[in-house]
């Protein structure tokens, strides 16, 4: 059995905001990435390079807070960051502090692939995809006016804003990946690295129990550990995916105070969504049925 589920971020729906034309918009974009990576799985394809094109498409759509439409940092600029783990080696690749890489998600890729560092920061991030020749882009590309405004929002009312795209997925092979993409928090400061670009944090695979990609306040995530504590929890404790995502998610870091969700995928090709927020850009689908996506 073969599936895919992605998310577009939690936390940041209102539905006062939301008006039925942006969410028809919404909905279509997560339609359309589920559909791109479904392809793959369909084709035989990977369950990596599955979680990899879903990604680049929520990447280069504007609503989504990673690629195009990344949040704004204090200083309005771009420091993009993504992760990408394969959960048949238990391996990964990662990249942050990127201002002009266009898909953070292939150079997390291109890490994984093709470098012996699993992590890699700033202007040696992109001279690595420069390198690989990835797709560079102005910083102009970045700019989005709906960004513009959540940051000016968020500096006068000391607001917090967030997103963040990913994506899980099992192959035909049986073989689990997840990917996760951001622009960051809005508003960030001082470097601000978040959960989605660190392995164990935002994201994580492991074919032994699950892929896990998170979404929501990065400081809690990574305090938890969130997306290995979920697969610990399968691993030790002998816990279900569903009872795993629940601790994490509805205990542990709202204990903590950490807004956000999360979604996960173990070997039997069980699903999670899960959030503790009002909301979740989200979808799956698995072989021979329809996708489904929701927000709340
Ligand atoms: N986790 C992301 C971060 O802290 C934001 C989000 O997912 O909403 O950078």
């Amino acid at each position: 059995m073969y599936a895919i589920a992605i998310h577009g971020g939690a936390g940041v729906i209102s539905p006062k905001e939301l008006t039925a034309a942006l969410e028809k918009q919404y909905l279509q974009g997560l339609k359309d990435a589920l559909d791109a990576g479904f392809k793959i799985l369909e084709k035989g394809g990977s369950a990596l390079d599955a979680v990899q094109a879903a990604v680049v498409l929520l990447e280069d759509n504007e609503l989504f807070n990673a690629g195009k439409g990344s949040a704004f940092t204090s200083d309005e600029t771009h420091e993009l960051e993504a992760s990408i783990m394969c959960g048949k080696r238990v391996d990964g690749g990662a990249a942050c502090g990127l201002k002009n890489v266009k898909n953070p998600i292939l150079l997390a890729r291109a890490v994984l692939e093709e470098s012996h560092h699993l992590f890699l920061n700033g202007q040696g991030a992109e001279l690595f995809a420069d390198e690989r020749e990835l797709e560079f882009v102005p910083k102009e590309y970045f700019y989005t006016e709906k960004k513009y405004k959540e940051l000016k929002e968020c500096q006068s009312n000391a607001g917090k804003n967030k997103g963040t795209v990913g994506a899980v997925a099992i192959d035909g092979e049986g073989n689990l990946a997840a990917a996760t993409s951001t622009g960051g928090l809005t508003n960030k400061k001082f470097g601000r690295i978040g959960d989605s670009p660190i392995l164990g944090a935002g994201t994580y695979a492991n074919n032994t129990t699950c892929a896990v990609s998170c979404t929501g306040d990065g400081e809690y995530f990574i305090r938890c550990v969130a997306a290995y504590d979920v697969s610990a929890l399968l691993e030790y404790k002998g816990m279900t995916l569903q009872n795993a995502c629940q601790e994490v998610v509805m205990h542990k870091l709202k204990k903590l105070g950490g807004e956000g969700g999360l979604i996960a995928i173990d070997r039997q090709a069980n699903i999670e969504m899960v959030f503790n927020g009002e909301g979740m850009y989200r979808g799956y689908q698995k072989q021979n049925h329809q996708a489904e996506v929701f927000i709340y």
